[in-house]
């Protein structure tokens, strides 16, 4: 009987049942069988018991009592620094450049030019000249110096920013005493108005355009306390910034003349005008026109005689215009 050692094979060749001998032969047969296999799957596991350990212990790791500890690694900084804020805020002196403009400079940082021309207190942003040094601050935010008795509570809430983030930024501790004139970057602060206008050199226009025929200060054993700017007669004259007016009327040598409050002890002259446009506590905006050009009072001919104030006392308009 020829057994060949394949069960299957024998069962489907048609031996089973064939006679009494044959049956009793295939059950000591499979009992072999059974037993072998049963040796040999005893023998793998003892085999296989090293290999198959360590996933046991990760299976009874990851099912203790105990979570374990939550670990994420620092993600990559290349190229996302500007992005990634407080901790990574740098003040860096930049060079200026042939050819930089103040928002190529503030791009390149991943900044805006607004909040940079304002930390570096410029007069006209557009007069930037190559050798120039500009103070970039690499995040949106702006510089505060610390006035006598600041708290950094103080400064967060008049930049309207989070006092954490102030703090973290600076390496300061809660409750620390602030260095008087200590500059500190305040994160996400933004710029008044106001302040962005006078760094760009936008705080003051020019009334009308024409002719500067006459400059400010003394001339022929006089002094002169504005500019004179030639222009046909009737030639719209508009406000030099945001103001109210304060006067509007005839005032001996200056004609008929407007002045314009802008705030701060600052106000604004506008003489020999041939008509009046405003009128006395009127609200006027950058450009509004105040009056036309003329040659009333002491005038020799059609000009506008334009005036800056501080506090009372004439200052150069030069210093002021863009
Ligand atoms: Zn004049």
């Amino acid at each position: 009987m020829s057994v060949n050692g394949d069960p299957l094979h024998s069962v489907e060749s048609g031996k089973r049942g064939r006679n009494g001998r044959a049956c009793r032969e295939r059950v000591r047969y499979r009992g072999w069988v059974l037993a072998l296999v049963a040796i040999l799957a005893l023998g793998a596991l003892l085999v296989g018991m090293p290999a198959v350990q360590p996933v046991q212990a990760r299976v009874s790791s990851t099912t203790s009592m105990v979570p374990p500890p939550v670990y994420s690694p620092p993600p990559p900084v290349e190229g996302d620094a500007p992005m990634d804020p407080p901790l990574h805020a740098q003040i860096i002196e930049y060079r200026v450049q042939p050819g930089d403009t103040l928002s190529e400079i503030a791009e390149d940082f991943g900044t805006d030019a607004s909040p940079l021309a304002v930390i570096n207190e410029m007069d006209n942003w557009n007069r930037l000249q190559p050798g120039d040094t500009v103070k970039v601050l690499t995040m949106s935010g702006l510089l505060h110096k610390v006035a006598p008795g600041e708290t950094a509570e103080e400064v967060a809430r008049k930049h309207g920013v989070d006092k954490v983030d102030l703090l973290a930024v600076n390496g300061l501790r809660e409750n620390q005493t602030l260095q008087v004139g200590e500059e500190l970057i305040v994160p996400g602060a933004r710029p008044q108005r106001e302040a962005v206008l006078a760094a760009r050199g936008e705080l003051y226009r020019w009334p009308l355009r024409g002719r500067l025929t006459s400059p400010f200060g003394y001339r022929w054993g006089g002094f002169h306390s504005g500019i004179d700017i030639a222009a046909s007669p009737g030639t719209p004259v508009g406000a030099t910034r945001p103001g109210r007016v304060r006067f509007a009327g005839w005032r001996g040598a200056y004609g008929n003349l407007v002045i314009v409050d802008h705030g701060e002890g600052i106000t604004s002259y506008y003489a020999h005008l041939s008509s009046i446009a405003v009128s006395v506590g009127q609200t006027v905006d950058q450009g509004t026109t105040v009056g036309r050009v003329g040659s009333t009072g002491r005038s020799t001919g059609p000009h506008l005689h334009f005036e800056i104030r501080v506090n009372g006392d004439p200052r150069n308009p030069m210093d002021y215009l863009p």
